[in-house]
């Protein structure tokens, strides 16, 4: 490690830069969707940028198997974020309290433990089946049912989020 510091000519300063979620990931008339990155960014702290973009396209196929044709693409797309967008950012917050957790530790002090800032075993990430979920929750409130509430939670997050209806901050966040 001290040779290959040693033998760094530079560094670069790789700004972590952090988004809080989108209000919505899919366009007005639902032909387009977002996934991956483009729909989350996550902190590397959360260890899961990668693996949520999976998962999102694995729901993405699922969502696209079981509508019965091509006039149910755009509610398809509908059910993938309502099937997706409550996990996706809540897994987007634990880039942000991990971070904390590890920012904040004091490791030089004497009481430190190794154990406080270990990474936290997230059971309701890593055990997460995107195409099981995705199938049960389509099998159980059907594609268009799953539809209903998606006006209801894209208001709720403006409100969190405290922006307009075309997703523009309002007042700036309190992060
Ligand atoms: C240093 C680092 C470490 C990471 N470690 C982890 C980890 O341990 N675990 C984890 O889960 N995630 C990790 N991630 C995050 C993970 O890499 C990303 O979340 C993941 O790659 C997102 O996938 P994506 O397909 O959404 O986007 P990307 O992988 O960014 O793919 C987008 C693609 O689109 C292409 N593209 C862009 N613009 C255009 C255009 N106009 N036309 C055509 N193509 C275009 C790009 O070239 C790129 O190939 C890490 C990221 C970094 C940078």
């Amino acid at each position: 490690m001290v040779h290959a510091i040693k033998n760094t000519p530079s560094c670069l300063d790789w700004k972590l830069v952090y988004r809080d979620p989108l209000p919505t990931w899919i366009s007005e008339h639902a032909r387009i969707a977002l996934i991956g990155d483009s729909a989350h960014p996550f902190l590397p702290t959360s260890v899961q940028g990668a693996s949520q973009a999976i998962e999102d396209g694995v729901t993405v196929a699922t969502v696209l198997k079981l509508c019965g044709s091509k006039e149910e693409i755009p509610t398809a797309m509908l059910a993938y974020e309502n099937i997706r967008y409550d996990h996706v950012c809540q897994a987007q917050e634990t880039g942000k309290s991990i971070r904390e957790m590890w920012h904040k530790a004091d490791l030089y002090a004497q009481e430190f433990d190794p154990e406080s800032i270990k990474m936290p075993f997230r059971p309701w990430i890593f055990e997460n089946d995107a195409e099981k979920v995705a199938i049960a929750k389509v099998s159980a409130l059907g594609l268009s049912v799953l539809t209903n509430s998606i006006r209801k939670s894209r208001r709720r997050l403006r409100r969190v989020n405290c922006l307009d209806r075309d997703g523009r901050r309002r007042r700036k966040s309190v992060d």
